[in-house]
């Protein structure tokens, strides 16, 4: 099965190494540009690099799954069989790129989005076929969950189909309805926005409150390593997302997180969020 992945970020170049890990998938990695997709590629190359190094797996394999993906713009997933868009989280450029896909893909390829938070139904409105959400969790490679989401025009046998590839990847599929969010996200980010207002109010610094969470609540990261290991800038769009589709205060995005997106402090992708990384 050939895969096509639009955007070659975060997510995007770790579900392209959770496909091209298992045999039989053959990845097209996008972006919008063909630098930045081979960067993605690169990315994926050094943590496999490590992985050899540490003798977890062997040179020859980490080649050979190299080898089956392909990077360049949009216009190279003409003869996929899924397209998984995993570009920023805003629905007017995820809209776009589907209406774009739609012009170049074969009838029968699936469109699936990676979306975090945003409404399937509507990204699936106005397309000539329907779209399914299809949402991994970071890192991608590593993590089982996968949540399988139906839009209102999404049939059922499509995600049926969605969630048998995604178990013949190694993941676990969990159907949810469309909502806000979803499950994870619904309980997972209000409480990293609660650990960035604590932080706000100085009750704690950020090892301090990450300690408390891991230690006191089992948590295998604390709220802040997570906000930094997902992207701040992801963290505030999937709040403003809850916020706006439910109106609910209680969603409302802490001011110190829009302060640090507009700063440019989006965490590890960035160097510096609430901690600062090297390289
Ligand atoms: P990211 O910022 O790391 O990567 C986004 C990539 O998309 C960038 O490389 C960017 O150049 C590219 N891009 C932007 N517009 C594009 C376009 N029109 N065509 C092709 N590529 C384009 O973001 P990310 O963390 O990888 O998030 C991507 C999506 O996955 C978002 O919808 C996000 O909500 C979702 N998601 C993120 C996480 C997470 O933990 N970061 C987890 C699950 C889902």
């Amino acid at each position: 099965m050939k895969v096509g992945i639009i955007g070659a970020g975060t997510m995007g170049s770790g579900i392209a190494q959770a496909f091209a890990q298992t045999e039989g998938y053959e990845v097209c990695l996008c972006d919008i540009n063909e630098e930045f997709a081979a960067n993605g590629k690169k990315k994926i190359a050094k943590g496999l690099e490590r992985r050899v190094l540490k003798g977890k797996i062997t040179q020859e394999s980490t080649d050979e799954l190299l080898s089956r993906i392909t990077t360049g713009v949009i216009g190279i997933c003409v003869d996929c069989d899924l397209v998984i868009e995993a570009a920023i989280e805003d629905m007017a450029v995820k809209k776009q790129t589907f209406q774009k896909l739609q012009e170049i893909c074969k009838e029968e390829c699936m469109f699936v989005s990676n979306t975090s938070s945003l409404s399937i139904t509507e990204l699936g409105a106005g397309l000539d076929r329907p779209v399914a959400g299809m949402h991994f969790f970071n890192p991608a490679p590593v993590m089982k969950l996968v949540e399988v989401i139906a839009g209102l025009n999404t049939p059922s046998d499509m995600v049926e189909e969605i969630k048998r590839i995604a178990t013949d990847i190694g993941k676990v599929p969990v159907q949810v309805k469309e909502a806000a969010g979803f499950v994870v996200n619904r309980v997972l980010i209000p409480m990293i926005n609660e650990g960035i207002g604590i932080y706000a109010e100085g009750v704690a610094d950020p090892s301090g409150i990450d300690s408390a969470m891991k230690l006191g609540a089992n948590h295998p990261m604390g709220p802040l390593e997570l906000g930094d290991l997902i992207g701040l800038d992801v963290v505030l769009a999937i709040m403003e997302v809850l916020h706006s589709e439910t109106g609910d205060p209680k969603y409302r995005p802490h001011p110190l997180l829009k302060k640090m997106v507009r700063g440019g402090k989006l965490g590890q992708k960035t160097g510096s969020g609430f901690y600062q990384y090297e390289g």
